[in-house]
């Protein structure tokens, strides 16, 4: 494939739409066992014993990156946040922040040029863990889903690598997890149903919940969520915020929000400005404490 090998900074210029391409490498990457730039220069960076860690358990300490392309404009200048195993996490913040590149380090498209990103309970810094069960550990959700011009299953076993397998009981609870009963009404033929060219055949909602059920075909303890729900329109909303909200437990998740009100009831909400995690709490810490959280809240009801 054309991706195969880029980095998703290079591929992201030479497709022109840099929003788009984004996107869509990190559901490329994601369906090809994630191949990025740090694979190719790194293939021996398998030094810690996955068994010993825990997936869920993730600190970003004084991390500072900046993109190659664009070297020296610093993106990130010093985040710092941890996450515990089954917290659920929300990242706000004004657009263009760097909400998505902190998505894009967590899952090491990148490293960080200074700081740290450590995993688990003994803080092995993710450099040190082999990048293929890392990858394997999460479960990514992005706005706009890639499918393929075939079944649904074809669609969501697409993310499980050659020779992997799941049962047949666990796919069928996936699917109701991801709200997928819509396969079963009005002609349409279970997990058989073609979803035509670039999923035309689906609605965008339809879509978004496949590509859920398709994050959690190998049960990864990490879901990343970045602004899932945001290119739907308020009555899609609903049914794939439920699926989110299903699919988030048991898990660790982080989730970046287009709307403040989907990510109001996280454990941790984390407010990201300008490069910097500038407040944390619960939305009620964060309401009350009349700053940077509570202005967007204002923003928002206007
Ligand atoms: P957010 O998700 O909060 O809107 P992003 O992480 O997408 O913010 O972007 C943060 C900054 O990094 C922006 O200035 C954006 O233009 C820049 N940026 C994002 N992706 C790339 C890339 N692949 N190459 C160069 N710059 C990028
Ligand atoms: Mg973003």
């Amino acid at each position: 494939i054309f991706y195969a090998g880029m980095g998703a900074g290079q591929a992201a210029v030479m497709v022109g739409d840099a929003t788009k391409a984004k996107v869509a490498c990190h559901d490329l990457f994601q369906l090809m066992d994630r191949v990025s730039a740090i694979d190719g220069l790194e293939p021996a960076a398998t030094a810690a014993t996955p068994q010993k860690l825990e997936a869920g358990r993730l600190e970003f300490r004084d991390v500072k990156f900046f993109y190659p392309f664009r070297p020296g404009v610093l993106v990130l200048k010093g985040t710092s946040f941890s996450i515990s195993p089954g917290q659920s996490v929300g990242l706000v913040g004004p657009s263009g922040g760097g909400k998505s590149t902190v998505m894009s380090l967590i899952q090491r498209f990148y490293d960080p040029q200074e700081g740290q990103i450590l995993i688990g309970a003994d803080h092995v810094p993710l450099s040190a863990v082999n990048i293929r069960w890392w990858r394997r550990q999460i479960g990514f959700v992005g706005q706009e889903p890639i499918l393929f011009n075939t079944t649904v299953r074809a669609n969501i076993m697409y993310g499980l690598a050659e020779g992997e397998s799941v049962s047949d009981e666990y796919v069928s609870q996936c699917e109701k997890i991801s709200n997928l009963a819509f396969l079963y009404k009005n002609g349409n033929n279970g997990l058989e149903t073609e979803v035509g060219p670039r999923g035309s055949r689906l609605s965008g909602g339809q879509k978004q919940r496949v590509a859920i059920c398709r994050a959690l075909m190998r049960n990864p303890p990490v879901l990343l969520l970045d602004e899932a729900t945001s290119a739907l329109d308020t009555q899609s909303e609903a049914l794939v915020q439920q699926a989110l909200e299903a699919a988030r437990e048991g898990r660790t998740s982080f989730a970046i929000a287009h709307r403040l009100s989907t990510i109001q009831g996280c454990d941790v909400i984390l407010v990201n400005a300008d490069g910097r995690v500038v407040e944390r709490g619960s939305h009620e810490e964060l309401m009350a404490l009349k700053g940077v959280y509570y202005n967007l809240q204002m923003q928002a009801q206007r």
